[in-house]
């Protein structure tokens, strides 16, 4: 035996931040260290992993790189801190059990899509063949499973499913893809799949339901197939009567579905798709990309009604292993894969309530006896200005926390109305929730409710500071009400979303906040929108807005965006309005455009708004894209839709105290009646906004002295917008800050309101 030379090795200890628990990193740590000739051990704790190596200087610095350039995909590292300590030789290199600190968080790996090794495992004879519910440690249910911490299987909704000595071997197995996989299983001691036909089981046989569901969407039937977060409608994308079917199932009017597409190339027939958006569609948290489609000149055509006729859709690749399976049998290439729901309800996760609800309307139900824990949509992203962009965030994304250097201890914020997310604070970290939805039915307040608490419970939060909206009425702020003796907070609406995107850009100063979006409640009472802030994380001033507009019906003018242009066309032109031949004039009763005007003249129910969202409505009624909205943010969509995008031409407008759009309505009414088409009408507007932005932005950086400018709300899910603001300010040398991780809508406040209230404790104005 040859004796090593030792004299020449040194030893370091390595901590490694970020999320790099139960994702597979100690035993990657393993294989780099044996590989690199490195002795010592590697051990989890609490907050971070632990590294110990012993070996020579050369190797130690590539076991490093490496360390960082190869970490398994779902790993995050934040930070590697590396020291000298003094040289200790290790027999060999091993991992030591966890360092468990208890009460002390540790962050929770989102769910991860099935990894190519374990597709091939279901394709190879063994126990594992055929087996959909196959994982291991680069892959598989994380979040959606776990019920408490530390993360073990006896904590997650795979407790019921005692390992089969096969299986735990593998998991004893430091050099095995499986070792430490909580969800390990297979054909013996794992989940199986069932299917249920007018309610009655009617095979447990996974290649025969198989078979039986491919043969079903592809004749034409929907089915409800239970996923990871919950349950899913399929049908074929291809078939526009299978797809009205679903709509009506779902009492879902016009709000596009999401498609998953076989493979990259079945996609590519149909939409366009560049090197970012394949990166992100193909990572390992498969999010639905909202891409443009291309004009079909085949036959192949997805069914009209899947999208409503804009020229976007959501787009996704498989990611559990059923998915693959199904496609290897259907015949169709793509089919809509929507939240098994009735609309305004939440995704369903319970397998009686999927039958119960819908075995009278699908052909077949797919069940598996793996019980979701904490429910999960599909995530929804758009590459924009070269980066992801999460607007529905939740699978694959949650629960990863927002790291700032507030301190968010104890802090529980509420979030909006629509689109709710909440957001809880453990020491240095912001954990946002899973997107809850909408809170205005029973269901979803419960889901809020129930998640609330999951999360305290979750990530040991004893809330200690609560931050609301400042809208009296919203059932957010009516819950955060509800925790009685803990301090409270109540955030602007617009401050919160510039205070989210300030957060999540590590920016602490007094920065020109452009937050659009359609409503949020305004100190004056009235419905902001459009406002242009000079704020920090503590408090902000609005500097100017876009001129008020009577809302004729309130709410219901958000629905109906003919109301807001009536109101629009009223103002500027008087009663005389009624005489234009505009189309809005052919298709609304006169009497309904009458009684209208007498709400606004007597200023019943006709709360003033901002809302850059209702401008957006009203161009979209003036053009008759939308008169009456069967979707949230119809108008606006429909606008971005038939943008033209050479054309740079803009309509006037008038800057003074607040923003006045009369001229831009009177260019717009005259190139209508100037038979000018509707996409050179739309382009120009959206220029008009941009330059309306720039220089009102420019106004307040010669009068303030600042030059960053944050940009937030749901106005800028428009990418044309959102791409063109961003160019002409950085063209103009200011410092611009969007959102990228956290959504730039209503899905983000949440995040805000945290930030101000944690400043506003350290500041001690609660
Ligand atoms: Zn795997
Ligand atoms: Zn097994």
């Amino acid at each position: 035996m040859i004796q090593k030379d030792t004299s020449t090795y040194k030893s370091v200890e390595i901590i490694v931040l970020g999320l790099v628990q139960g994702v597979g990193f100690r035993p990657f740590v393993y294989r780099m260290a044996t590989k690199s000739h490195l002795t010592g051990w590697v051990q989890n704790t609490n907050e971070n992993v632990r590294i110990q190596v012993t070996g020579l200087s050369v190797n130690i610095d590539g076991f490093i790189v490496s360390l960082k350039q190869h970490a398994p995909q779902a790993a995050c590292i934040e930070e590697v801190l590396v020291s000298d300590i003094e040289t200790t030789l290790f027999p060999s290199f091993t991992i030591l059990g966890s360092h468990d600190v208890s009460d002390e968080i540790t962050e929770i790996s989102p769910d991860i899509a099935v990894c190519d090794d374990c597709l091939c495992d279901i394709n190879e004879p063994g126990n594992r063949l055929d087996y959909s519910f196959v994982n291991c440690t680069n892959c598989g249910p994380r979040f959606t499973i776990i019920k408490d911490l530390p993360y073990d299987r006896g904590r997650t909704t795979m407790n019921l499913f005692p390992m089969c000595p096969d299986c735990h071997s593998e998991y004893e197995s430091i050099l095995d893809r499986r070792f430490h996989a909580q969800p390990t299983a297979c054909n013996d001691c794992g989940p199986q799949y069932e299917m249920f036909v007018e309610n009655q089981r009617v095979s447990n046989s996974i290649q025969e339901i198989i078979i039986q569901v491919a043969q079903r969407i592809d004749n034409g039937y929907p089915v409800m197939i239970k996923g990871m977060g919950g349950m899913h409608l399929a049908c074929d994308a291809f078939n526009e009567s299978a797809v009205k079917r679903l709509r009506s199932i779902k009492s879902r009017e016009g709000k596009p579905f999401a498609v998953m597409f076989r493979n990259m190339d079945e996609l590519k027939e149909l939409a366009f798709v560049n090197a970012d958006e394949e990166l992100s569609l193909d990572s390992w948290r498969r999010p639905i990309s909202l891409l443009k489609m291309k004009q079909s000149k085949t036959e192949n055509v997805l069914a009209a009604s899947i999208n409503a006729n804009l020229n976007l859709i959501g787009v996704m690749l498989p990611y559990m292993p059923f998915h693959y399976q199904l496609f290897s049998k259907l015949k169709t290439p793509a089919i809509v894969l929507t939240s098994g729901n009735f609309s305004n309800e939440p995704i369903l996760i319970e397998n009686q309530d999927a039958l119960d609800q819908f075995s009278a309307h699908v052909d077949a139900i797919v069940l598996h006896n793996r019980d979701i824990y904490n429910r999960t949509d599909d995530s929804v992203v758009r590459l924009m200005a070269g980066k992801e962009r999460v607007f529905r965030r939740s699978r694959g994304y949650v629960p990863a926390p927002v790291r700032t250097s507030l301190n968010t201890e104890g802090i529980v914020a509420f979030g909006a109305e629509l689109t709710n997310c909440f957001c809880v604070g453990k020491g240095h970290k912001a954990f946002l929730s899973q997107y809850i939805g909408d809170l205005q039915g029973i269901e979803t307040t419960e889901f809020y409710e129930n998640s609330l608490v999951r999360f305290l419970q979750l990530f040991r939060v004893n809330p200690s500071l609560l931050a609301v909206d400042m809208h009296p009425a919203y059932i957010s702020t009516r819950v955060g009400l509800g925790f009685s003796g803990v301090p409270l907070v109540q955030v602007q609406h617009h401050h919160a979303h510039i205070a989210s995107c300030m957060v999540e850009n590590h920016i602490d100063e007094k920065v020109i906040g452009v937050a659009f979006d359609g409503t949020g409640f305004g100190t004056d009472g009235n419905t902001w929108g459009s406002e242009f802030l000079l704020c920090d994380l503590s408090d902000f001033k609005r500097i100017t807005h876009f001129d008020y507009i009577p809302m004729p019906g309130g709410d219901q003018a958000a629905e109906e965006p003919w109301r807001i242009a009536v109101s629009y066309l009223y103002k500027i032109y008087g009663s005389n309005f009624t005489a234009l031949q505009l189309p809005l004039s052919q298709k609304i009763d006169k009497n309904k455009v009458r009684m209208l005007v007498r709400m606004i003249d007597r200023k019943i129910n006709c709360p003033l708004t901002s809302g850059a969202g209702r401008l957006f409505d009203c161009v979209a009624s003036l053009l008759d894209l939308v008169q009456v909205a069967t979707f949230q943010a119809e108008g606006p969509l429909r606008l971005e839709s038939i943008i033209r995008e050479n054309i740079t031409e803009n309509y006037r407008y008038t800057i003074s105290e607040t923003i006045c759009f009369d001229e831009t309505i009177r260019g717009i009414v005259d190139d209508i009646l100037n038979r000018i088409d509707s996409p050179t009408i739309a382009t120009k507007f959206h220029n008009t906004i941009i330059s309306v932005i720039f220089e009102t932005v420019n106004r307040i950086r010669q009068k303030e002295d600042n030059n960053q400018v944050v940009l937030s709300g749901g106005v800028f899910q428009n990418k044309y917008l959102f791409e063109g603001t961003i160019d002409i300010l950085q063209k103009n040398n200011f410092k611009v800050y969007s959102h990228a991780t956290v959504p730039t809508n209503d899905g983000g406040i949440a995040l805000g309101q945290l930030a101000v209230a944690s400043r506003r404790r350290e500041l001690k104005c609660v």
